[in-house]
């Protein structure tokens, strides 16, 4: 098996970080439980010679490289919260390498880092970008987590039309109890964490469950066996 090195520049690399299997449930957003959680600042490797960063520096790809040469790339190192800075050069290689998915990730996870360090307004900014690129989707799933970050960042007029467009489109139960539960943290104002447990209607709180009524999609059935 051959080293792993940089794709932007050829250093030795370390290998991709395993976070560990969560035991405790997500949040809504998808942010996994402990003790996966608190490894938030292992996920993204920096390359010690070139600046590169990303969860694999061996799968860089090379049109990488112009990124991580670039003055916006440089520039982020003074302009935003050091502790979420490796989310957001991760997020801007993503971005100019037209992975819109993985940028959208990068800078959720950038908001997370920001929760972390309790900043002020850093967190509710990064979610404002993070719903923007998630601003079409149809996918239920991710529909749901977006729902979650409109919520939290304080955008509860543009979360209400979601969940009414999300509602519109006819989930499926597990579905309706998750928007119905972020309607009334919505009606509240609230911007704070919540499991997605604390939304699950008290049947899915049991080990094992059996949820054959429930028509859910592999990802969400797989969090209601946990
Ligand atoms: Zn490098």
């Amino acid at each position: 098996m051959t080293e792993p090195v940089c794709g932007v520049c050829g250093a030795p690399a370390k290998p991709a970080f395993r976070a560990p299997q969560p035991e405790i449930a997500p949040d809504l957003d998808m942010r996994p439980g402990e003790p996966a959680r608190s490894t938030l600042r292992d996920w993204i490797q920096l390359c010690p010679r070139c600046g590169a960063a990303a969860p694999d520096l061996a799968a860089l790809p090379a049109a990488a490289r112009a990124v991580v040469e670039s003055d916006d790339y440089r520039i982020l190192g003074t302009s935003v919260l050091e502790e979420t800075l490796p989310f957001r050069r991760w997020a801007l290689i993503c971005e100019r390498t037209g992975d819109r998915a993985q940028q959208a990730e990068a800078l959720l996870q950038a908001a997370w880092a920001a929760d972390d360090a309790a900043a002020m307004t850093e967190p509710a900014r990064l979610r404002t970008e993070v719903a923007a690129l998630w601003d079409s989707t149809l996918d239920v799933e991710l529909g749901l987590r977006r729902l979650d970050v409109l919520r939290r960042a304080g955008q509860f007029d543009a979360a209400d039309a979601w969940a009414a467009a999300m509602s519109a489109r006819g989930p499926d139960e597990l579905a309706r109890t998750i928007i119905a539960f972020q309607r009334a943290r919505i009606a509240s104002r609230d911007i704070g964490r919540h499991l997605i447990s604390a939304a699950l209607p008290p049947p899915a709180h049991a080990p094992h469950v059996s949820h054959g009524k429930r028509a859910t999609t592999g990802f969400w059935s797989r969090l209601l066996r946990k």
